[in-house]
Order: C-alpha cells, then sequence, then structure tokens
C-alpha cells in the first residue's frame, strides 16, 4: 500500500474526533499500538501471551460463505481484516447481522472512527454442519495501523460481543494434523516417537519431499527446505475420552511451520501427509478428522479444550469442562484433557505467517 492509496482511505472515512492517527508512517509492518478506551473493559491479553488459533487460514475462514461475496471482498482496497465471531456458526441472518452489528459498535468506539464498515457475507448454499464452522465478517475502511492492533492480539472478548480477529490473506499455521493408533501415552516420550516416525516417513516419502522442493515461499532465503521442514517437526499429545466416555486415548497433534504461503497449495500438502501411514514400533499412527472447536474454530483441539474461555476476564460463552461429552450437540462426539503445556504469543508480535515456536492450539 503507498502513501497516497493511506491518504485517499483516510480523507473518504468517517470523521475521526483523534488526531495523530494519521501520522502513520509507510515503513509495515507497523505494530498494533493503539490503546483502547480502558472502559471498553477488553478481556487482557494474558501473562505469556494469547494462545494461537491453528488450523485457520484465509481458505478456511471463507470456506463457508459464497464465491460472489469472496470476489468483492478480494476487491476492497485498504487494509481489510476478518473476524469471526466465538460460539457463532450458520446462522440466521438476523443474528449476523446482530454480531456484526456489536463489532461495528465496539470498533468505532474503540478507534474513535465512524467509517468503520463490517460486511456481513452470503453464505454458502446448501451449507450444513453438526459444528459451528467460522463465519468471517470483513471489517475494511481501516487505517493499518488499526488493522494491525486488532489481528495481533487476535482474540477480543468484550462486553457485548466476543471476535478473533485475522488478516484478509492469513497464511497457514503450523498445525498439520492429529495422529491417533500407538499405544503410546499422552507424554514427552510419545511426543519424541511419534514427531520422529512423522520426520522419518516424510524424509522419505518423495512426494512430500517434492512438495517442499518445489513450494517453499515461506521458508528463508539461503536455507535448505527439507531441512527446515524436518527440523520444524514436532507432536503435541493430548488425550480424548472416546464416546461412551469411558475409554481415553492419547492422540498427538503434528506441528510442522508451512513450506508454502499459498493455502491451495498446502491443503493440498496436508491432504497428502494425512494420506500417509506413520509406522513407530507402538503401532501405526494414522491421520484422524481433524477437531472443530465451536468457540474458536481450531482444527488442533474440541470445543471442550477450548484455552481462551479459562483466560481471566473471559467475556464470552462459558463451557462445561467437566461434563460427559455424550448427547451435547455442543462438543464433538470425544472431549479432552490437557497436560497444559505449550507456548503462546508474546503480548505483541508474534505476526502470523512467522515461525512459531511450540503452540498447541
Ligand atoms: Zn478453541
Amino acid at each position: 500500500m503507498t502513501m497516497s492509496d493511506t491518504d485517499m482511505q483516510e480523507s473518504s472515512r468517517g470523521k475521526r474526533a483523534r488526531t495523530g492517527s494519521n501520522a502513520t508512517p509507510p515503513d509495515f509492518p507497523i505494530g498494533g499500538t493503539i490503546e483502547l478506551p480502558a472502559d471498553l473493559n477488553v478481556m487482557d491479553t494474558p501473562a505469556g501471551g494469547m494462545p494461537i488459533v491453528q488450523g485457520l487460514n484465509q481458505k478456511r475462514l471463507l470456506a463457508f460463505i459464497d464465491l460472489a461475496t469472496r470476489l468483492r471482498w478480494n476487491d476492497i482496497p485498504g487494509p481489510t481484516v476478518l473476524v469471526h465471531v466465538a460460539d457463532i456458526g450458520l446462522q440466521t441472518t438476523e443474528k449476523l447481522s446482530s454480531n456484526a452489528r456489536n463489532i461495528r459498535s465496539f470498533l468505532t468506539r474503540g478507534f474513535d472512527n465512524s467509517g468503520i464498515v463490517v460486511d456481513i457475507p452470503a453464505l454458502a448454499k446448501n451449507e450444513k454442519r453438526d459444528y459451528k464452522p467460522p463465519i468471517p465478517f470483513l471489517v475494511s475502511n481501516i487505517s493499518q495501523s488499526e488493522a494491525n492492533t486488532l489481528e495481533e492480539r487476535e482474540c477480543w472478548s468484550t462486553a457485548n460481543v466476543t471476535f478473533f480477529a485475522y488478516k484478509f490473506k492469513s497464511p497457514p499455521t503450523t498445525f498439520a494434523m492429529t495422529l491417533y493408533g500407538v499405544s503410546l501415552d499422552a507424554d514427552n516420550y510419545g511426543d519424541m516417537i511419534v514427531g520422529n516416525a512423522v520426520r522419518r516417513v516424510i524424509d522419505q516419502d518423495q512426494t512430500a519431499r517434492n512438495f517442499i522442493l518445489d513450494n517453499h515461499d515461506a521458508i528463508p532465503n539461503g536455507v535448505d527446505p527439507i531441512t527446515h521442514i524436518r527440523s520444524s517437526i514436532r507432536a503435541e499429545s493430548f488425550d480424548i475420552t472416546l464416546k461412551g466416555g469411558v475409554d481415553v486415548i492419547p492422540v498427538f497433534n503434528i506441528y510442522i511451520d508451512p513450506p508454502m504461503k499459498d493455502c491451495e497449495i498446502f491443503a493440498k500438502w496436508i491432504k497428502h501427509l494425512r494420506s500417509l501411514t506413520y509406522p513407530t514400533g507402538h503401532g501405526n499412527a494414522i491421520s484422524r478428522d481433524n477437531f472443530h472447536c465451536n468457540c474458536c474454530k481450531s482444527r488442533a483441539h474440541p470445543t471442550s479444550m477450548c484455552p481462551y474461555p479459562k483466560i481471566s476476564g473471559w467475556m464470552g460463552k462459558k463451557y462445561d469442562y467437566t461434563r460427559s461429552p455424550d448427547g451435547d450437540a455442543d462438543y464433538e462426539q470425544q472431549s479432552g484433557s490437557s497436560r497444559g503445556r505449550g507456548g503462546r504469543r508474546n503480548n505483541r508480535g508474534g505476526r502470523r505467517g512467522g515461525r512459531r515456536g511450540n503452540r498447541p492450539y
């Protein structure tokens, strides 16, 4: 974006009482530096940083809205941000409208910018799911600083609405797949064995290697892409209770730095990885269906394990973590128990698309 674009955008927005926010320098990236009024009472970023929503990217965020909306949004100039509301899925127009208005009201007040636009998508036809997929709104007519402020915090829990914010072109995250089928426990030893199995299979599988060799624009120049991908592979396990509430099995989330930025190619690469078998000596680890968190829309944990409602100051829906998953339509058929491991994003920075370290969410 050029300075003249910024100027055009700034001049077309609504009246701004606050001065100085137009003085955004043209060199990006700009940190999200905007302080919101304290009386808006937004949930604070927890000590250690905000968890990252794993498994969401632009392709997934836009998967449930119609083509015409996607094409229209592609053409909207200036910084744009996709937001989705916690615990909202394929809903009625009334519900979407109500939530979008709450977001606009919050942002108008928070950024002191009455020109902010929150666009409601038309949903793709005939979509039906037994969980709540992400339904994004597009926030536009905002400055780069406002956009960065939104997407850097990622989760905004406020009195009237709790939402998650992403860059419009949100790149793939490090979550690759969830494996199961071994006799190991959900512990560091199990993680090591399963991680090594994934490393070994990717090393030997020509198709997986070719994907990396042909598509590695997300890996820094001068670094051998295969070596980089190999060293980024890690497993993070947790137990889930199977339907019936008796049997408990470990599952192993596999995190790999995405080699490529393109979400479509990334989806093909993941599809291939999920088709493979990973022998461990303790059974063959194979891919299971991804989880669907109704709250944050992560693909890496069930709703019952969502980390966000556990953060102090959360104002969204509370979930009953002790409840049996059976017969609970809000939950998948499996619920989990976490060992509470793993990292979080920093309070500042930790921008999507960069290397993220161990983040299990
Ligand atoms: Zn979640």
